[in-house]
């Protein structure tokens, strides 16, 4: 039999049983890919072997192992607990489990479709990457009309519905109508964006009389999808920008979700002009070429449609050129522009200086103005600047309009409930990471702090309230991440707008002084030269400039090396002046409106896209820490988008990076089971039914009733549980308004209950 031991596992003997292996593919010839794998024991240790079979092996490929005392760390055994594992709705339920039964629980929940899971305060959804019942709409109907008023959210199963409801419950009846958020995270293609569709239609269901304003904020996301979503190589529906949307209903008894407001962050801008290898543009596009009326088709240009290459730039001294007239006109056309002005715009620019600097044939005076003649390169820029700001204005406008559809701003912020979603673009880590990726995954750190701060504070606190002593413990913490990039005086982001403001500023000047800066700081670090070539297709190991422009952070998901490409430009984010007013002046009244502002502001003045940024999710963590937060955690079983694959490394590494398996160790190293007075007297009073004098008192002095039970359950269960005094040695502990149990106590409740 396999019996896990304080961090280590025994194997005794008896065929047939059945354990989770932990990757050892020194002697278990378990590759990387699917460490944490399922093996029965085909014959006891025999001259310090034993033989064992993995589930997925054929017939007859055993492997041996040595005496596991001294290989095998952590096996666990799972023979019995098989059906445990699977129906378990709480992994923190399960009592002293190791990480591999963990593991096993979800791999065995997956193949029976449960996706749903909780861990203590935390919702797990595994993504099944196909429909499953529990996730259809007629389930979800039935599960909002069993929920009645009188239902008690937290006994509900685990599903996105009831985290819902837990929060409209919240928001109902709090008194002063705290603000609930629902804050959904993941790596990218985990599942977030579905699951915040799957809490919206909860919603809706739930307070299906009371208005149409959450189906129309469902509706929202499915438009907002076109505009903001893309094929990438981890999700073929990978949102591109982040979405905070909340819903709010006026202070009345009623509680009628009245009105909703969008707010938008950081649409990704690049992939206007190009996207990554494998990648696609935004799906507003494909649907426009697949489903628009033919007429419009024709009118917007969109037939005959191929992908064309950029003309290669040939040499910098020369002169730019638009290489295809007649796709200047049609551009020319749709921006509602004359051809000649536009062209003008794209290839030179004009200067206002007392004299140039440096002398440049492509200069040329008129007057007390000179014009540049921008080179080939700087008008691809130009070019590509136009289309992203035409891109990312309106994708502000059709959030503008939402919100008007949304009826924003109609309930005052005094006088409102609300309930927030937060959707954000999942970590990422790709082979080539540019600004975006810095961004996205610094909010990902950001969320991981709300996760963190919320979930230790939360439960330590109660603890406190209830009077209950508990040790300190101590849980995974991105603050080091959080310093090194958000630090207003030197952080990552800090230096890259002190780069942009000093004279000759340059992508290598900014990674050169960030090396310097974090030299001794242990989550940033220097790559190895050579590594650049390789990264842009070149030849390993050979040094090319790109080796100058690389950085690694230690993210809490993990090392991400970045490659600071064009960052300055980036960052810097700004049109030339004449750009907006040229956008301004389009006979097409739409397109002249949405650059009207930008027109008559100095663009020079504006923020980087950096700062503006770090303020506005600095605003968000605000926002969000002011809610009563509850976490849904996506997990992805493998990175292959494929459906009934279980990747056991896969899962392991984000179950312990996202902290969900340290959410785990804190509930297990403190009370993993709290019952209510009530609930706990209810519960157990079969335990001391011959005690008529104790029960007595649950109504009168129910500490004390908790207390005598729990005395009561130890004296009759004698050797088989601990012997040391529960109450005394904090096995158990009664506090203000519940009881607190130790695993270890559990069962000698449990036994006598279930055997009246
Ligand atoms: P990103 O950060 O890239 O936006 P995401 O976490 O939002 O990723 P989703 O777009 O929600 O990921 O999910 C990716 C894909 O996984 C979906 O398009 C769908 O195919 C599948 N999927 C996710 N959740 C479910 C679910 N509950 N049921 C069925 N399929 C799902
Ligand atoms: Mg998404």
């Amino acid at each position: 039999l396999l019996v896990p031991g304080a961090n280590a596992c025994f194997i005794l003997a008896a065929d047939g049983a059945r354990g989770v292996l932990p990757p050892d593919p020194r002697k278990l010839s378990v590759s990387d890919e699917d460490a944490w794998v399922v093996a029965t024991v085909i014959r006891g240790p025999q001259s310090g072997h034993v033989r064992l079979r993995r589930d997925d092996a054929p017939p007859g490929v055993d492997i041996e192992v040595e005496r596991p005392e001294a290989e095998v760390a952590a096996c666990s055994i799972v023979s019995d607990s098989e059906p445990t594992l699977a129906a378990c709705e709480d992994i923190v339920g399960l009592g002293d489990v190791n990480f591999g039964a963990m593991l096993h629980s979800f791999r065995l929940r997956l193949e029976k479709d449960r996706i749903f899971t909780n861990i203590g305060p935390v919702l797990v959804v595994m993504n099944p990457y196909r429909p499953v019942d529990s996730c259809a709409p007629s389930t979800m109907l039935e599960m909002a009309k069993k929920t009645s008023a009188s239902t008690d959210a937290n006994d509900l199963p685990p599903h996105a519905h009831s985290s819902v409801a837990r929060a409209y419950s919240s928001m109902v009846q709090g008194k002063h109508g705290t603000p609930q958020s629902v804050l959904v995270s993941g790596e990218s293609g985990a599942g977030k964006t579905e699951t915040i569709k799957l809490c919206m239609a909860a919603l809706a269901n739930i307070s299906r009389s009371t208005g149409s304003t959450t189906e129309a904020a469902l509706e929202s996301g499915l438009l907002l999808e076109a505009f903001g979503n893309a094929m990438t190589v981890y999700n073929h529906n990978s949102s591109r920008f982040g979405k905070w949307c909340a819903l709010l209903a006026p202070f009345c008894r009623a509680a009628r979700i009245s009105s909703g407001v969008i707010q938008s962050y950081l649409l990704e801008q690049s992939r206007i002009v190009s996207a990554p290898s494998g990648e696609r543009n935004y799906h507003i596009f494909y649907y426009m070429l697949a489903g628009m009326p033919e007429p419009l088709r024709s009118q917007l240009y969109l037939v005959g449609c191929k992908q064309v290459a950029n003309p290669s730039t040939d040499k910098e001294d020369n002169p730019g050129k638009v290489a295809d007239a007649a796709a200047l006109s049609v551009v020319a056309d749709l921006l509602g522009m004359k051809q000649k002005e536009l062209e003008a715009k794209l290839t030179t620019k004009v200067l206002k200086i007392n004299g140039p600097s440096v002398f440049s044939k492509r200069l040329t005076r008129q007057g007390s103005t000179y014009t540049l003649a921008l080179s080939p390169e700087q008008c691809g820029d130009t070019r590509d600047a136009v289309a992203r700001a035409v891109y990312s204005a309106v994708f502000d406008h059709v959030i503008k309009r939402l919100n008007q559809t949304l009826g924003a701003g109609s309930i005052a912020a005094s006088d409102r409930r609300s309930i927030g979603f937060l959707d954000i673009f999942g970590f990422e880590n790709f082979a080539f990471n540019s600004f975006e990726q810095l961004c996205i995954n610094f909010t990902n750190e950001r969320l991981q702090a709300q996760f963190t701060d919320s979930l230790i504070k939360r439960q330590q606190e109660e603890w406190k309230r209830e009077g209950v002593h508990c040790a300190h413990i101590s849980f995974p913490d991105n603050a080091g991440q959080i310093e090194l990039l958000d630090n207003s005086k030197g952080g990552v982001l800090a230096l890259l707008d002190e780069e942009c403001a000093v004279p000759k500023g340059s992508d290598e000047g900014y990674v050169s002084k960030m090396h310097t800066a974090f030299a001794s700081n242990e989550l940033y670090c220097k790559p190895r030269r050579g590594k650049g070539a390789a990264l842009h297709g070149g030849k390993p190991g050979v040094v090319t400039k790109y080796d100058a422009l690389q950085f690694i952070v230690h993210h809490y998901a993990g090392e991400v090396q970045y490659t600071a490409s064009r960052w300055l430009e980036k960052n810097r984010g700004t049109l030339h002046p004449d750009l907006p007013k040229l956008l301004a002046g389009s006979s097409r009244p739409l397109l002249a409106s949405l650059f009207a502002e930008r027109a008559a502001a100095d663009e020079t003045k504006r923020a980087t896209v950096g700062a503006s940024y770090r303020s506005s999710l600095r605003a968000l963590s605000q926002t969000m820490a002011a809610t009563t937060q509850h976490f849904i955690r996506c997990i992805k079983p493998n990175m292959e988008q494929r459906p009934d694959h279980f990747n056991g490394q896969v899962v392991s590494r984000q179950l312990r990076y996202t902290g969900v398996a340290a959410v785990v160790e804190i509930q297990r190293a403190g009370y993993p089971i709290s019952y209510t007075h009530a609930s706990f007297i209810g519960r157990y009073r079969c335990v001391a039914f011959d005690k008529p004098e104790l029960l007595a008192m649950a109504q009168s002095d129910p500490r004390q009733c908790c207390a005598g039970i729990l005395e009561y359950a130890q004296k009759l269960a004698g050797d088989s549980a601990p012997k040391e005094p529960w109450l005394e040695s904090l096995l158990a502990q009664v506090g203000a308004t519940k009881v607190w149990l130790r695993a270890e106590v559990l069962n000698a409740l449990e036994v006598p209950r279930r055997s009246v």
